[in-house]
């Protein structure tokens, strides 16, 4: 209850850090992955969730991609017709 994962992300647009909270693993210990090794269940939890960078405000989602090296990345969220976080 209350435990998540956390993946670090690069945002496309300024390479700056994004981080993104996962509760997909119900035995979520609060690890850290990074975007390129992070488990593919956890990745697949993660498909399609928009996030905003901090950094450069650009909206951006989550592109599961399912290879075994790079399992999932972020991409520009404007180019697809996904939800937007609430306004
Ligand atoms: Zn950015």
């Amino acid at each position: 209850m209350g435990m998540y994962d956390t993946v670090n992300f690069t945002c496309p647009e300024c390479t700056g850090p994004i981080e993104i909270q996962s509760k997909a693993r119900d035995w979520a210990d609060c690890s850290h992955f990074d975007e390129s090794e992070v488990p593919l269940e956890i990745a697949a939890g993660l498909e399609k969730q928009a996030v905003l960078c901090d950094n450069c405000q650009v909206y951006l989602r989550v592109k599961l991609l399912g290879a075994a090296t790079i399992p999932c990345q972020l991409v520009d969220g404007r180019r697809d017709d996904v939800q937007h976080p609430d306004e």
